[in-house]
């Protein structure tokens, strides 16, 4: 590519919604645009990457005996209705409808499509096992799109399905697909590890992901030197804390005065304790399960919608109140209350006081368990065992000290709560846990036949006797793994793509290009690097070789040579983006050089 033809702009600044070094160098090496919110456009080298990890992400999928194929990414709602995701998806699902006003949906995965699929093509056991992939666009209407192409409303991701006789067979194509997933993400030059993971609404029970280390991951991964134990925290096991010593006498309660003071570092400070003798209470609303939720309803009545418009518009019913407790240190794993609670996620929602107040006698900054009423009270289980805790009083300006279980309060479920983070002993091992942030770029799910069973996909035997098919699936979010190379492998002046996924691997930078002969040499470099195989740049812009250089560090193309000062001689320079030594040599050498390298780590 001639950068002079090609008219690619890099910005001097990100916009400053660009947070996260991903989002900041991708906006500002042009390769991606934003169009909407959590929508964007791949430009020239933008584009080149992406197809790179997608032939990477083929070159696996086909080594490991998966076979490609494309489905649509528009969908009829009566696919999902089958399995009953059409509600419970929620509104991160994209409903449209067509001019017969027939309901579809973006697709955001594909599951019920490929069951249709396979239970009109598949009958017998001869037909099985078999592995169908896609690389395909999806759509989920995030209610929080954010950094970038890290978490946006359309992205581009690799979605796999194995069926299988049984589970044995699962467990053989699970391997697989883990095993292709390691090897791609290997090649994609990432840092990583795999967790056991929540499976979500996609339901299912084994599920393990791919996170790639990074500083502004969104999940929280606690890990185990001891024993190589690892989690996200909101799926880490846990072992509680050993109880207070079993000898303190249980305190009567007693109501004090606390004027202002809401939080638990307040009430740490003002009852001169430390935070472990207290008690966190979180509100939260449960909704009623509805197919209204998240329906495409412009114009239909808002009312009824939470404030923050999280659920899109549409009308809500309450179907109970719940206040959680955990210890005053402590935070609350989100993922292990919804699953308590049995409900799907997007029904439950924060809640203010103010919301719930009236019935439940909750009160802001002064919640406690003992005198609510029509509320679910979810306890976490170390909180059981701990005697003489501080609590709210429900009582504007007031706590009780000398609260217990059992004695001064009970729950209707008592269960784990805690999120798991540095310091806590390892559910395997016992030694302390060490935490970290990631970025989930790819997920494994063992289905079984969740899907064949909802969607009649069956096959006979030998014997003629009729089965669910086994299934299993398996997503790479191939942008997102774009933003998380870039997050592994950038510095203050840009991009530092590894080889193997790099738009380009060599740019030839020209310093002078009015200057005839030095152009003549810098054609003949990239002609001949083309010509071995190398995917070169020509920078034969118009512009100052400080510009170009810039420009070079910025698109973070892995080599880079200069024909500049010593060119009459014969002399250009070599450097690579990772490095900051440069070499001067003849373009003959730094074409080998270049060549071999490239050849080295593609
Ligand atoms: P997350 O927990 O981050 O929302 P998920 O678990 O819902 O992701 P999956 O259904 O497992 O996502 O999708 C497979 C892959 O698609 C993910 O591992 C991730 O790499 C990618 N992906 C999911 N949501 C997004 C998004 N909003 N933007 C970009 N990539 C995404
Ligand atoms: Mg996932």
């Amino acid at each position: 590519m001639r950068l002079s033809q090609a008219h690619i702009k890099t910005l001097r600044e990100a916009p400053s919604e660009a947070e996260i070094p991903s989002h900041v160098w991708l906006l500002r090496a042009g390769m991606i645009y934003k169009m909407a919110s959590g929508i964007y456009g791949y430009m020239i080298m933008g584009w080149r990457t992406v197809r790179k990890i997608e032939q990477i992400v083929r070159e696996e999928m086909d080594a490991a005996g998966a076979f490609e194929i494309l489905m649509s990414p528009l969908q009829p709602a009566d696919l999902w209705r089958e399995t009953g995701r059409w509600s419970v998806y929620g509104p991160e699902l994209w409903r449209l409808r067509d001019r017969h006003a027939r309901e579809f949906c973006l697709s955001p995965t594909c599951e019920e499509v490929v069951t249709d699929i396979v239970r009109s093509e598949i009958s017998s056991h001869k037909q099985l096992p078999l592995n169908l992939y896609h690389i395909q666009t999806k759509y989920r209407d995030e209610a929080r799109p954010r950094y970038g192409i890290m978490r946006s409303r359309e992205f581009i991701m690799k979605d796999a399905y194995s069926f299988d006789l049984n589970a044995e067979g699962l467990d053989e194509s699970y391997r697989k697909m883990f095993d292709a997933y390691t090897k791609v993400f290997t090649r994609c030059g990432l840092d990583f590890f795999t967790v056991y993971a929540d499976s979500g609404a996609i339901g299912g029970k084994d599920s393990e992901e791919f996170v790639a280390l990074c500083d502004y991951g969104e999940s929280d991964v606690v890990y185990c030197d001891a024993c190589g134990f690892a989690a996200t925290a909101s799926q880490s096991d846990f072992k509680d804390a050993p109880a207070s010593p079993s000898d303190e006498a249980l305190e009567d309660v007693k109501e004090v005065y606390t004027p202002d003071v809401k939080t638990i570092e307040d009430v740490k400070n003002f009852l001169e304790t430390t935070a472990d003798k207290t008690m966190k209470a979180l509100l939260f609303v449960v909704y009623k399960d509805s197919e209204d939720i998240g329906r495409d309803t412009a114009g239909a009545d808002a009312e009824g919608a939470d404030a923050n418009g999280d659920k899109g518009a549409g009308v809500y019913e309450v179907s109970e109140y719940v206040c959680a407790f955990v210890r005053g240190d402590r935070e609350l794993n989100m993922t292990k209350l919804v699953n308590a609670l049995d409900v799907s996620e997007h029904l439950v929602e924060f809640a203010d006081s103010s919301t719930m107040s009236e019935e439940t006698g909750c009160v802001g900054g002064f919640t406690g368990p003992t005198r609510l009423r029509n509320c679910k009270i979810v306890v976490d289980s170390e909180l059981v065992g701990l005697k003489n805790l501080i609590a709210g009083a429900c009582k504007e300006g007031y706590h009780l000290t000398g609260v217990n279980y059992g004695r001064d309060y009970e729950a209707d479920i008592v269960t784990d709560l805690k999120l798991a983070r540095a310091g806590d002993p390892c559910p395997v091992c016992g030694a302390a846990l060490k935490a970290s942030r990631g970025i989930e770029v790819g997920q494994v799910f063992k289905l079984g036949t969740k899907y064949s069973e909802a969607m009649g996909a069956t096959y006979r035997d030998e014997h003629m006797e009729e089965h669910h098919i086994v299934m299993g699936c398996y997503g790479i979010g191939v942008t997102r793994t774009m933003a998380a190379v870039v997050e592994q492998y950038h510095d203050d002046k840009g991009i530092i793509w590894p080889m193997s996924v790099a738009p380009y691997h060599a740019i030839v930078t020209l310093a002078k290009p009015d200057d005839e002969a030095a152009l003549k040499m810098a054609e003949g470099i990239y002609e001949d690097l083309l010509a071995n195989g190398v995917e070169a740049v020509l920078d034969d812009r118009d512009e100052r070789a400080g510009v170009k250089f810039n420009d070079a560090d910025i698109f973070g193309i892995p080599i880079r040579i200069t024909v500049g000062r010593k060119y009459a001689e014969g002399i250009v320079e070599y450097k690579l983006r990772r490095e900051s030594e440069m070499k001067e040599m003849t373009s003959a050498d730094a074409v080998a050089l270049a060549t071999e390298t490239v050849r080295a780590e593609v």
